[in-house]
């Protein structure tokens, strides 16, 4: 069955500590819950694209581990798209060790393992997929020459591209030429732009800035300050819409992902960006990554 969105990423098992604080180092504090769930970036983001109505394949690498064999069979049951996910032996399924306090605020330590290993051999292997795709997400979780050369297949196809730099690093100019989307929260636009982003004014300077630099469409999200971005060349700050937070892990990827779907279904930008803001504020009053993402029909209109 062919795709409209095809995810390259990662997939990861969430290995998540409720805590009343975030520790200092060298501080040992008593938690108060232990859950482990399905995450990953990459992963994160098919299922947000799934449960809410898209035609969904992901490419990844998981290990040939307990942990493996679950996110595969979890994305299965989503209605994914999954023969673009190998099994590696070589090393472990990629983890997530992470940290919720009581304000909701995460810290987060990620050991890539078998994410590592998805090549760009893997991406030439998924081909046929990228070729009848409309739209082609990537993170950068996994390798930069994987993610390039997915970038770069999509384009030779005529496959729109968004990529998510997340987690946050600089990237060279060509590699965002490629980009038709890009999706980046306050410290990915920081460490892209050589800019401080902590509010909407800052946001703007830098995607002005990023798309000097060659990207064409940029998206800054900035959690419970919304999202910036430029719209028929004007900037403009969509604010977030108003919950309390209770877990915010995952509110990035199902912003992605509702955006991609909107996108996807042929919706405007600005549509689009709502429509992710809806699920995203979803996401951040519910527990967990995966556990987290909204379906279509739990999402309501904005009030006029
Ligand atoms: P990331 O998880 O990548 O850091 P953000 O924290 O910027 O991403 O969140 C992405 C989007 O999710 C925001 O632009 C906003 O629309 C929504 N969001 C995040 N946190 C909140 C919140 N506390 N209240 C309402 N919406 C939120």
């Amino acid at each position: 069955m062919p795709a409209d969105v095809v995810v390259v990423g990662s997939l990861n098992m969430d290995l998540v500590v409720r805590t009343p604080r975030l520790p200092q180092p060298g501080e040992t504090l008593t938690g108060h819950g232990f859950t482990t769930t399905a995450g990953g970036k990459g992963a994160n983001q098919a299922v947000a694209l799934a449960r809410l109505g898209t035609a969904t394949a992901m490419v990844g690498c998981v290990g040939d581990d307990d942990y493996g064999h679950a996110l595969r069979d979890g994305l299965e049951r989503e209605g994914i798209h999954c023969q673009g996910i190998r099994r590696c032996g070589e090393q472990p399924t990629g983890v997530a060790v992470i940290q919720v306090d009581d304000d909701s605020r995460n810290s987060i330590v990620v050991t890539p393992g078998s994410n590592g290993e998805l090549t760009p051999a893997d991406v030439e292997g998924c081909d046929a997929l990228l070729a009848s795709a409309r739209l082609v997400i990537c993170q950068l979780e996994t390798p930069l020459a994987t993610v390039r050369h997915a970038l770069e297949r999509a384009r030779h196809h005529g496959c729109l591209t968004l990529l998510n730099a997340a987690p946050a690093m600089s990237l060279p100019r060509d590699l965002l030429a490629l980009v038709d989307w890009l999706v980046v929260n306050e410290s990915e636009a920081a460490a892209l732009s050589g800019q401080t982003v902590t509010h909407p004014d800052e946001a703007a300077r830098a995607v002005q800035c990023l798309r000097k630099a060659g990207c064409r469409q940029v998206l800054i999200t900035l959690g419970a300050q919304g999202v910036v971005a430029a719209v028929d060349d004007r900037l403009h700050h969509y604010a977030a819409r108003p919950v309390t937070a209770m877990d915010t892990t995952a509110a990035g990827d199902t912003f992605v992902g509702a955006f991609a779907a909107a996108l996807s279904r042929g919706e405007g930008i600005e549509a689009a960006i709502r429509y992710g803001q809806a699920a995203a504020a979803i996401a951040v009053t519910r527990a967990g990554a995966q556990a987290s993402i909204p379906r279509h029909d739990e999402i309501l209109p904005p009030a006029h």
